[in-house]
């Protein structure tokens, strides 16, 4: 077996001890005689799976009872839409900080159902920094914020809140359970699995109960956050293996001294892969402000972009794969989620700088 080091933005890398104990259960799953993928998400095997690894979520990220956790379809593309209908009976108008690729799109979307009050926005610089809250553009009736706190794509991340007195609804989808985050302070977090959970399929939605059972009539009631919430995320089939798999994440982060500890690891690998850019001489640089800068996407520029092929080449070669970056900012993008260990950042490194010695 040769697992390589996958620096993909998402679908992305999961643990190798969660695959490995997957395999393991493929054919018969929990004395079922079947694989998970082959049981009905009501019989007592997949619903305790399921309630598990809502629990195992609560205790990682520390959310109170008042939240519910729903474990739905759609992608996180789906909740640019769910969070406007979901909350526009709270006001006319939204307010949306513009910092990327996925904010914008989620305005986009939104645009479709409520008045958009676009707080900050950095498509200009093609998305450098985060702009202070002080220069934030809030409104006074709006009836959500809405913030997107890492651009997976620019890699550009602010780990603070905004000081404001709507909830806040926050697409963490290339974020959650990198770092601690006080889930209270929040009105909605969302994301989809893909990233930093498990696979493509699934959406987590965390909501304050307040904000549910508003929802109009003339829109697709799998997006009530109330149809979902008072099912149990089952009114109709979920997606039950990437359920069942992202529990099984869930279980290998807490085994592994939960999101505190994981975020230490995460903060040593970032540290350590703009240091060795920032200190390359210019051969690589990070386009993102210093105090914007991504644990989880990290993106990099070769001073003679002729190379890019090459360095591209040959690391894939050497086992590091998935390291273009997106074509709006060009160059390499390594994403470094949960999964990434820190010896895949020392392999890079390596390489990084055996492809800079050569060509010097
Ligand atoms: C990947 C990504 C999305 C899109 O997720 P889908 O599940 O494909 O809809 C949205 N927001 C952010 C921040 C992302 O990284």
């Amino acid at each position: 077996m040769s697992r390589i080091f996958n620096f993909s933005a998402g679908p992305a890398a999961l643990p190798l001890a969660v695959l490995e104990q997957v395999q393991s259960e493929m054919l018969e799953w929990n004395g079922t005689g079947a694989s998970v993928m082959e049981v009905s998400h009501r019989g007592a095997p997949f619903m305790q799976a399921a309630a598990q690894a809502e629990q195992d979520l609560r205790d990682l990220m520390h959310i109170p009872d008042n939240y519910k956790v729903l474990f739905l379809q759609g992608g996180a593309t789906s909740q640019f839409s769910a969070i406007p209908l979901n909350l526009k009976h709270l006001g006319g108008s939204a307010d949306y900080a513009h910092t990327g690729h996925w904010s914008k799109k989620a305005i986009a979307d939104a645009k479709r159902f409520i008045d958009v009050n676009v707080v900050c926005d950095t498509s200009e610089e093609g998305y450098k920094h985060v702009p202070a809250e002080s220069s934030w553009a809030l409104s006074d009736d709006s009836a959500y914020l809405h913030i997107t706190p890492n651009e997976t794509i620019a890699g550009v991340e602010f780990d603070w809140l905004p000081d404001v007195n709507v909830p806040i609804c926050a697409d963490l989808s290339s974020t959650i359970l990198s770092r601690p985050i006080d889930v209270a302070k929040y009105g909605i977090i969302y994301a989809g699995a893909q990233k930093n959970i498990g696979p493509a399929g699934l959406t987590i939605v965390i909501v304050r109960d307040d904000l549910i059972g508003h929802f109009p009539d003339d829109a697709p009631r799998l997006m009530d956050y109330q149809v979902m919430a008072e099912s149990d995320s089952m009114n109709n089939t979920p997606p039950t293996f990437a359920w069942y798999l992202a529990g099984k994440v869930f279980a290998w982060l807490k085994s592994n001294g939960g999101v505190e500890a994981v975020a230490e690891v995460n903060r040593a690998k970032a540290e350590k892969l703009y240091s060795y850019i920032d200190g390359s001489d210019g051969f690589y640089t990070n386009p993102v402000a210093v105090d914007s800068r991504s644990w989880m996407n990290v993106p990099f520029i070769l001073a003679n972009s002729d190379l890019d092929a090459e360095f591209l080449a040959g690391s894939h070669d050497a086992g590091l794969h998935a390291l273009k970056g997106h074509r709006s900012v060009g160059g390499m993008r390594a994403s470094i989620y949960n999964a990434m260990p820190m010896a895949g950042i020392d392999s890079l490194l390596d390489f990084m700088d055996q492809f800079k010695a050569k060509h010097r």
